[in-house]
């Protein structure tokens, strides 16, 4: 009895000194974000890039955005860290487009309580005109653990995104239960199948069944597909087979540091030879 409730107190103290901290990571600029582009899956063009957030902790090092962004939001910095990730990432975008491919696409995840922020959408158009970039440029991620319903007013939010040019993906497709409701009620364009799907493709039968019936299904739909975690040849080239839009993952690329992105773009036509 004494032990738990003394490692809870310990548990509660930590996560607030984490807190904390990660508060002062982003007043000091320690956090960064990298850039995992996503490929056309047929051609092997690069549409564009994730923005994935990290966070090297003086102390405990590397923590991941699966931890951190919990606290974030049960904080509520995920409010400041939100638009420091649509601002930086934008800004990486311009360089891009500036640099290498005029048509670059960053998509960035976005947690639901930032859609809860009646300012947040004249905010993110802001960061679009002061970087002078297109509202298509832009993509926001969201995953179905927002849990958005029918009467959500978030809905007015990404419908307000929508009719600006700025797409809507759903990530993680297929891994909580209410992914037919969201697929009928968002303003969704994109669809993003999730790694745990990908990785049973071509060693699991009802799996590898059960993804081919959700590319097909989504574009009947009209959606666009990614499928994101594509780790094997094998899992290309049998969603080149059955025509998933776009692909994602360590087999094309793993994330990138911006520092990265210059040996990105002078390797990429051996990658496209190569690999697609
Ligand atoms: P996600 O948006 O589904 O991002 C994909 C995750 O899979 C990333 O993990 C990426 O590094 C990893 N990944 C990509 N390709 C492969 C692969 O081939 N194999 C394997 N095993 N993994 C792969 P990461 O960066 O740790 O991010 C985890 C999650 O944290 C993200 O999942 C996203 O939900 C969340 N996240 C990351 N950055 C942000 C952010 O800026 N804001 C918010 N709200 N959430 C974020
Ligand atoms: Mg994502
Ligand atoms: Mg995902
Ligand atoms: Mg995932």
């Amino acid at each position: 009895m004494e032990y738990t409730s003394l490692a809870t107190d310990e548990d509660m103290e930590h996560k607030l000194r984490l807190a904390n901290d990660l508060q002062e990571a982003l007043r000091l600029q320690q956090l960064t974000l990298h850039y995992q582009p996503l490929f056309e899956t047929v051609s092997g063009n690069v549409r564009g890039f994730e923005a994935l957030l990290r966070w090297h902790h003086p102390i405990y090092g590397p923590i991941s955005p699966g931890e951190f962004i919990p606290l974030a939001e049960e904080t509520g910095l995920i409010y400041s860290i939100g638009d420091w990730v649509i601002q930086t990432a934008c800004e990486q975008n311009k360089h891009i487009q500036e640099k290498y491919m005029p048509n670059s696409v960053m998509s960035v995840n976005l947690s639901g309580l930032q859609l809860q922020d009646s300012l947040f959408f004249d905010r993110v158009c802001r960061i679009l005109r002061k970087t002078a970039l297109s509202p298509q440029s832009l993509e926001l991620e969201l995953t179905e653990r927002d849990r958005i319903s029918l009467k959500d007013r978030r809905i007015d939010s990404l419908k307000k995104f929508a009719h600006h040019g700025i797409k809507i993906v759903l990530d993680d497709f297929g891994t909580e239960y209410s992914t037919l409701e969201y697929i009928t009620t968002l303003p969704l364009s994109t669809i993003k199948i999730d790694r745990s799907f990908v990785s049973h493709i071509n060693n699991h039968f009802e799996g590898t069944v059960l993804v081919e019936w959700i590319i097909s299904l989504a574009r009947k739909l009209g959606f666009t597909v990614v499928a994101e975690g594509i780790e094997t040849y094998e899992q290309l080239h049998t969603l080149q087979k059955w025509k998933c839009d776009f692909v994602q993952g360590y087999l094309l690329s793993k994330p990138l540091h911006e520092q990265e992105l210059p040996l990105f773009f002078r390797k990429l036509k051996w990658k496209q030879e190569n690999i697609f």
